[in-house]
Order: C-alpha cells, then structure tokens, then sequence
C-alpha cells in the first residue's frame, strides 16, 4: 500500500530529493535540514512559518531551477540527503542491538492527540506533545513502532480574544495540501477505505500517513462522502463535548483504529495505549483471536499480556465515563462476538470506587492491559490510591501501577544555538548519547558569558517575536490599541522575564501571581529590579471557569495600573512554546497539588538554562535538588491559594530578583548563571524522552514482546 505526496512536479530532479525530506518531520529536528530549507530561500520559509511543504508548494520553479545548479547549494544538499537516507534504515540501531526480539515484531502506539510540529494542529497540550515526542525518540533509538491516532480536519481551536478579554475560538481549517501528510492508498490506487467493525449505522474511515523519522503516524479521517453527516463529524475535531458523539470517537479510535492496521497488513505484537481514549482497541486485539477459534479467556490473556497502559489523569473528574445504555447501544453486536455475555462485557468497564455507574474508560484499561503506569512518581503515588479498589484485598503499596515519569525530545526543545555551545563545549557527539548525566558535566565549565550572551539573544528573539506578531495584528486587524499593547509591544529585554504558558485549566491557578495585587505591582514597577510577565495559553472551548481566569490575566495586561509589565500573547501553540522556553527567565509554574500529573514544559525551559520557580508537584518533586530552581511545598488548606501566592512572592523577593540582578563589572549575573548551568545538567539528561523510552521498553516492552513470542 503507497501513500503518495503529489504536486510537487515543478521540483527538478537533482533535488526532488527536497520533497522526501519537507514530508518526513525527521527534518524539524535536525538543524542541518531546517538550514537547507531556509538557505533555499529566506523569505518563503520565514512566510510559510518553517512549513517546508507549504513552502516548496509556493516556492517558484526559477529559484528551484537555481538552487539544482547551484554548487554550493548541491553540496549541502547531498550531505544533508545522506544522512537523511542513513538515518531512515531500520533494523539497525539502538533498539536492535540492546533488545532480543524478532525482527518482524512490533509495537502499535494508540493517542488521540500528538504534538509534532505547528503546522499538524492534532494537539490540545501535553498529552499530545508526549506521545509527539515520543515518537519521534522511537525514530531516534529505532524502536519498531506504529502510531495511531485522528486526522482533525478542524485541529484544535485558534485563539482571538475580544476587547473586554474573552477568549474566542475560531475554526481554521487545516491545509491539507499544505501539511506533512498523505493521504493511504489501496492497491488499486483509490483512497484506503476501512469499515469500523460491528458498529451500526456503519461508519467508514480513510487513512493518512505522518512520517516521523522512521516511525510511520497512521491517522484516521471520518470525514468520506461514504458517511452521513453525524458519522462525517466524529473526527472534525478534539475532544467534542457531547458524551455520544464523544463515545463514537472512541470507538473510531480504537476499533477502528485496530481495523486500519489489519488492512494495512500489519500486525503489531503489543498493544501502547496512552491515555484511556483509545482503549477500545483491546476489544479488536480479543476479537480476533476468538474468531480464530480461541477461546475467550484464552484471548483475553493473551491480550492482555501484550498491553501498555499510561494513565494521566489525577483526578477522578477527568477519566472519560459513558452510561451502560449507551455503551450498549453500540456494542450489543460486539459482545456475542468475542463471546462475552452483555454482564461480562459491561463489568470490564466498572470501576467499584466510584458510585456513579458507568462504563469508565481508565478502569476498562487498566483491567485489560498487563503493564500499566502513571508519568511521574508522585502520580504513581496518586494513582495507586484512586484505583485502589479495583484490586480488593491489596494494599495500596502493591497496587499494579508503576510510573515512568515523562520526558522531553531534546533535539526538539533544544534551541539551535544553545545546541552549538553545546557541540562546542562538550564535543559533537554528546546528543547521540544525551541520556548519560555524566556527558553533560562540562557544561559547568561553559564561560558565564557565553552563556549569559546566548540566552540574552534568545530573550531578544522572543521579545522581537513577540512584537512582530503584535504587529502584525496591529496592521491586519486595527484592533483596540489597548489590545495590541496588551500582547507585548512594552516588553523590556533588561526586565527580569517570568514565563507562564499552559492551558488555561483553573487547576493550574494562572491568577495566583495576582492575590496581593499591591505587592505585585511593587515588584512590577520596581525602576532598579524590574520584572515582566508573560502569559500565554488557551482555554477548552468548553470551559467557562478558565476562560474567566484568561480573561482576569488579559485585563490585568491591558490595565495602565501594572505599567506595561503584563503580556498575554495570543494563540499559544508549538511555534510559541519553543520561543517562550528559550527566551523567557524564570518558568513559572503554581497548579494546585496533586493535579499536575508530570508537567513537561518546565523540563523544555531548564533544558535551555531557564529555571523553574514552581510548586512542588508533578516532575518537580524529582527535578527539584535545591540548586536547579526554587521549590516550594504547601499544605492543604481553606487558605491555600494565600498561602501558595506568599510563598511565590517570598521567594522572588528574598531569593530569585537579589541573585538576578547582582551582576559582576562585566554586567554577569554570576550566580544566576551557575543555576542556569545547574538546570540544564540536572535535567537535560534524566527528563529527556530517550531516559523515558529506554524505561517503557526495559521495564514493559521487552516483556510484552516476550509474552507475544508464547
Ligand atoms: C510542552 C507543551 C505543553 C505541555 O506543558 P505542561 O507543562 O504539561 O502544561 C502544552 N502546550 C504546548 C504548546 C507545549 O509545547
């Protein structure tokens, strides 16, 4: 079966080559081949936002012409080709040598979101961007796997926001001709078609493929004139609010999900489920089996010996639960034919704990897979004790749950120039081995001034980003001024910068910093010490309570009273994350314990030398060695916000502005710098997703794989 990047007739042969690259995102994460993009011409990879496929469909046929006679340009081509083609082999790295198994095994990864770049809009937040991560590490240590997941023709929502700080989500439509996809075809050439099994009124899917390095991404597409209209939606986009329609997403997802694999002939030996949205796909996995003969129970082992499990969730709230009728109405067919009765199907998805009956997702998971974690140890913690009653009889240190907790693709999140230093200082070879902590000691001998000059240019890079986009907006929209000065256009590179980006769900308490107004605008307006603020996220479109938490933070930029020194930029995204972890100062960062059940965004800021100032919760309990950042616990309480804001504020005063701004004669802040060095050692190497990957395949995948050989 082919999958097939067409209309790219106008690139000459020499360099067609350039077309294989901009459809694979390997690209993205190697700077040599973001440079040849970008050396091919300037200005249309600055205007098609470092789209390299939209960019080649726009780019003329003279410069292309030009550039397949330029000998220089050849040159850099070809090496970059090379390693391109050397780096798509499979069977040949780190997972082959380290890891017994046969060569045609595989793992199938199943996520409902991912996180790869800015131009696939598939993600809502970190539960997308760790699977993207993932991966793409998988590629990197070349683990035989195969991603799953949903084609949003709609993505997730873009963000405007209305004078009086309303978020406003608009649709935009994906480009699909202009996005790293192709659309699966059969072997006659027409569009891959795949019928969900056993689901009525039939729904049917077609297929696309994302390439990630040497991982394949199969993404499932509802929207085929093959489907009515309510069956065409199911895929339209993330996380649709009503619960039916919600449930048909996950069976598409699942079931269908595994049904697209078969039709691509692949059959993966385990079975990666991350999150409960997927989980449906055990039910196919089953089913096949007992259609061959198998008896239920049988099958059932089988299953679930070869199935991963990661649970994210730290609230009882947040795991997907569908009413029994429901569930039934979809599978009264489903379960005759694994042979199950309707009572044995419906107790797999039962969770005892919980009073409100239904068929909840995560307790369905955890029943049916064979390895299950949680992604920090805190949420290993947290978890063992929310699913206590699934195991009766146990006590909850014994509880089945493990944790691994969540990293980081480094050659992702790492800025380009911090990478040089890097390659300079530690020699060219430290990425291939970047999960060794010892590799990264000589970054402590990196002069101070290289350090502090690169993340001054950085912090540079993203104000005039900043700016532009106000800009921008400023011209196309001629919006209230106060707007426009609300998104930036104030900021101050000599300002201590604090960065705040994440969605904007009320648990993660983005207003925290504002409990004492009056102390916060003394630190804001400080003439000698300055600090600045920059906000940015998006709210669920559902989500009333966190839009009026948005809404506080955009006022509070707009108001004259904090002098300028509150941004809120609009439509944070990929592109936005990477600007705001480079460049910001500290990484701010107050969700109400224990909801954050990892958190990824302050490992991608103190990868870049930007430590963290945040509560301990999350990854931060174990990144946290009180020389990395500042940390602080709270106690539970009925004043806990108080409580949790004076320490912030504590802290900032007593602690991270005297270190700051207590520079030497060259203008160095000296301490400052050696937390930066501190935060990059401490973490770069143990929150990377290659320590990450390593720990699910040697503490699950190797045994899954050796259960599925049985
Ligand atoms: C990393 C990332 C996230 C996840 O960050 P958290 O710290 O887990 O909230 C969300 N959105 C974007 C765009 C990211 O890059």
């Amino acid at each position: 079966m082919s999958a097939i990047k067409g209309g790219f007739s106008h690139v000459p042969e020499r360099i067609s080559g350039i077309v294989d690259l901009a459809d694979n995102l390997w690209w993205s994460w190697h700077p040599e081949a973001r440079m040849l993009f970008k050396v091919l011409d300037r200005v249309a990879w600055k205007l098609s936002v470092h789209n390299p496929i939209k960019m080649l469909n726009n780019l003329g046929k003279e410069i292309l012409d030009a550039a397949a006679r330029d000998q220089k340009f050849l040159r850099y081509y070809d090496a970059v080709m090379a390693r391109f083609k050397e780096e798509m082999i499979t069977g040949v790295g780190w997972f082959h040598d380290n890891i017994a198994a046969p060569r045609n095994m595989s793992i199938a990864y199943f996520s409902a979101e991912y996180g790869l770049h800015h131009s696939l809009p598939f993600y809502a937040g970190g539960l997308g961007f760790l699977a993207g991560d993932f991966l793409k590490e998988c590629s990197d240590l070349d683990v035989p796997l195969v991603g799953v997941g949903f084609m949003y023709p709609e993505g997730y929502i873009r963000q405007r926001m209305t004078h009086d700080g309303w978020q406003i989500g608009t649709e935009e439509p994906m480009e699909r001709e202009n996005a790293p996809i192709s659309r699966v075809l059969d072997e006659k050439g027409a569009r891959l078609t795949v019928k969900v099994p056993f689901i009525e009124p039939p729904v049917y899917v077609e297929v696309w493929r994302v390439l990630v390095g040497r991982v394949s991404l199969y993404l499932i597409d509802t929207d085929t004139e093959a489907n009515d209209p309510w069956n065409r939606a199911i895929s339209a986009r993330l996380y649709i609010g009503n619960p039916e329609q919600r449930l048909r997403q996950e069976i598409v997802l699942g079931i269908g999900g595994a049904a697209v694999l078969r039709a691509l002939g692949l059959k993966p030996s385990v079975l990666h489920l991350n999150e409960g949205h997927p989980a449906f796909a055990v039910l196919e996995r089953i089913r096949e089996r007992t259609e061959s003969g198998m008896e239920y129970g049988e099958a059932f082992e089988q299953v679930r010996t070869t199935t991963v499990f990661t649970t994210h969730t730290p609230v009882p709230a947040g795991h997907d639960v569908f009413p029994f009728s429901m569930v039934e109405k979809y599978f009264n067919s489903y379960w005759p034919s694994m042979g199950l009765s309707r009572d044995d199907f419906l107790e797999l998805g039962m969770n005892p704990g919980d009073p409100r009956p239904g068929f909840n997702m995560t307790a369905f998971a955890l029943k049916t897979s064979g390895y299950r974690n949680g992604v920090s140890r805190r949420h290993g913690d947290v978890s063992r004790r929310m699913w206590q009653s699934l195991w009766p009889g146990l006590p909850e240190d014994r509880i089945p749950i493990d944790y691994i907790t969540n990293g980081i693709h480094v050659p992702t999140w790492i800025e380009p120039k911090i990478h040089l230093l890097f390659n300079n200082h530690l020699g060219p070879y430290w990425l291939a081995e970047h999960d060794n902590p010892d590799l990264w000691q000589p970054v402590k001998d990196i002069p101070d001034e290289e350090i502090w000059r690169t993340h001054y240019r950085l912090k540079v890079k993203l104000i005039d980003a900043i700016r532009d986009r106000a800009r921008r907006m400023w011209v196309d929209e001629a919006p209230d001024p106060r707007i426009v000065l609300a998104s930036g256009v104030m900021l101050d590179p000599n300002a201590l910068t604090l960065g705040f980006a994440r969605r904007f769900a009320t648990y993660k308490r983005a207003t925290m910093i504002f409990h004492n107004i009056e102390r916060l605008k003394r630190m804001l307006q400080d003439r000698w010490r300055p600090v600045q603020i920059i906000f940015a996220g998006k709210a669920h479109p559902d989500d009333d309570p966190g839009k009026r938490i948005l809404q506080r933070v955009f006022n509070a930029a707009k108001s004259p009273s904090f002098f300028g020194r509150i941004a809120f930029v609009e439509d944070y995204d990929e592109q936005l994350a990477q600007y705001l972890v480079h460049g910001v100062d500290l990484w701010l960062n107050n969700p109400l314990p224990p909801f954050e059940a990892c958190g990824t965004s302050g490992m991608k800021a103190s990868l870049n030398g930007v430590p963290n100032l945040s509560i301990l919760d999350g990854w931060w309990i174990e990144g946290f060695n009180g020389k990395n950042g500042w940390g602080f616990d709270t106690k539970e309480g009925p004043d806990r916000d108080l409580v949790d804001s004076e320490a912030v504020y504590e802290i900032l005063d007593k602690k991270v502005l005297p270190t700051y701004f207590n520079v030497d004669d060259n203008g160095i802040p000296r301490d400052w710098v050696k937390i930066m060095k501190e935060a990059m050692v401490s973490v770069g190497p143990l929150f990377s997703a290659r320590r990450m990957a390593k720990e699910y395949i040697g503490k699950f995948y190797q045994n899954a794989l050796k259960s599925a050989l049985v």
